[in-house]
């Protein structure tokens, strides 16, 4: 293969490699794009759990105070009718109900104060992971709009990419453009490789004899003969 004809392909290599890489990325981009979105939502979806969290302790306490003012309310009930009633045995019954009632009393103080520690533990751990939550998602915030970047870029870069392609092959001729297509099919860059002291550099084989020949010759395209690629010689 001539000098000027190996230049040609190189150069439609290159830009056949470079419309792939934006093809590809800007393929990719939405799958990142939406990792990231997922990301965000999860740390918000954390951070009104740990709220809620909160909430429901609030709601607890609150519901243990209401018990407790009636249960007191309770309490001062027996007690002014203790004060008026005249048979032992009633006055007995109800000394048995102010017990009860009280005893209920310390059992809902126990519960409240423990419930405050629990809220107190749980508010700190809340704030804590919420800074730490507000922090990732300002990070996964800018990466999106990076990725957002990227897509102008790509966007921009791929018609001109595209435009520098379709010269090159207007330049090259269809039957070389066509080796080139059916070569590269399954083929993994690059496609034009060199052949340096018999060896294609693609798949680091020694070629055939008559291949090397026909190489060192330059006069057509010649593939190797393991891997397929398009050889040029390199002395
Ligand atoms: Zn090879």
């Amino acid at each position: 293969m001539a000098t000027d004809c190996t230049t040609s392909l190189l150069i439609l290599q290159d830009r056949d490699m470079n419309l792939q890489r934006i093809e590809r990325d800007l393929a990719h981009l939405p799958v990142e794009k939406a990792s990231t979105q997922k990301k965000m939502a999860d740390l918000e979806a954390e951070i009104t759990e740990g709220k809620q969290l909160v909430k429901e302790l609030e709601v607890r306490g609150k519901m243990i105070e209401t018990e407790m003012g009636d249960v007191e309310q309770q309490l001062l009930k027996y007690k002014n009718q203790q004060l008026l009633v005249k048979k032992n045995d009633e006055y007995q019954a109800l000394t048995h109900e102010i017990e009860l009632t009280q005893a209920k009393i310390s059992d809902l103080e126990e519960k409240e104060i423990e419930l405050l520690y629990e809220l107190d533990e749980v508010r700190k751990n809340q704030g804590e992971d919420e800074a730490v939550c507000c922090k990732r998602i300002e990070v996964e915030k800018r990466f999106l709009g990076r990725l957002d970047e990227k897509e102008a870029n790509l966007k921009s870069e791929i018609d001109t990419a595209r435009q520098a392609l379709a010269e090159v092959e207007a330049s090259i001729g269809k039957p070389m453009l066509s080796v080139y297509r059916r070569v590269s099919r399954g083929l993994k860059f690059p496609i034009i490789v060199a052949q340096k002291d018999a060896k294609c550099q693609g798949c680091h084989m020694r070629v055939s004899s008559s291949v090397e020949v026909e190489v060192m010759k330059g006069n057509e395209i010649t593939t190797c003969d393991n891997c397929g690629r398009i050889l040029y010689f390199d002395a």
